[in-house]
């Protein structure tokens, strides 16, 4: 499951915020020149749309195998996770007039890495929302940080429920940690709080 498409000449498109009506529009663009590629692998995409809105609407590949492991595996609470992070953020006056990108690539020392959520404020500062809600150790916090933090990004980590027992490590640490709570949908995902260091 996908979030993020892109073009033949990389320009990137959302599902997120948008209506089932203008997904649809696409969905038929889309079947006409297969113009919505992966932006790993560059192989066609399709949008899936979840018209009960039980599910977070996505790109899945057209043709299965092909090796792409991209966004394979990705459960639905953590397409839940970024995509309510990132409305949040955009309530929060704090992020005003920020720009958001869901699943960023950016190049590392260690290859392409994607951030979950990347925001670009006004003034140019860059920040990298993760959103953990499984485990992960202390020296994996420690090395996506770096990573993040030589390309120019903050690290936040929003933790799910299994992973608040770290969070006062990582405040500390990074600065920024917010906690969040997903619940079944229609109920909808929870940010209880964030912290600042
Ligand atoms: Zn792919």
């Amino acid at each position: 499951m996908i979030l993020v498409s892109v073009n033949d000449e990389g320009v990137r498109y959302e599902c997120y915020g948008k209506t089932d009506q203008e997904l649809r529009k696409v969905q038929g663009i889309i079947r006409e020149n297969k113009s919505a590629l992966c932006p790993e692998c560059q192989a066609p995409v399709q949008v899936r749309i979840y018209p009960d809105g039980l599910r977070t609407n996505h790109f899945y590949h057209l043709a299965s195998g092909g090796g792409c492991g991209y966004g394979k595996g990705e459960s639905e609470e953590h397409l839940l996770g970024k995509t309510s992070i990132r409305r949040y953020l955009e309530d929060c006056p704090d992020w005003d007039g920020c720009e958001f990108l869901l699943e960023h690539r950016i190049e590392t020392p260690e290859g392409v890495r994607v951030i979950d959520l990347a925001v670009i404020h006004p003034n140019g500062e860059k920040e990298a929302h993760e959103a953990q809600l499984s485990k992960q150790s202390a020296s994996e916090f420690d090395k996506r940080s770096t990573l993040y933090q030589e390309a120019g990004f903050t690290p936040i980590w929003w933790l799910g429920s299994k992973n608040e027992t770290s969070r006062n490590y990582l405040y500390k640490k990074y600065g920024w940690v917010g906690k969040i709570e997903v619940e079944e949908r229609p109920v909808d995902f929870g940010v209880r709080e964030y912290f600042n260091k």
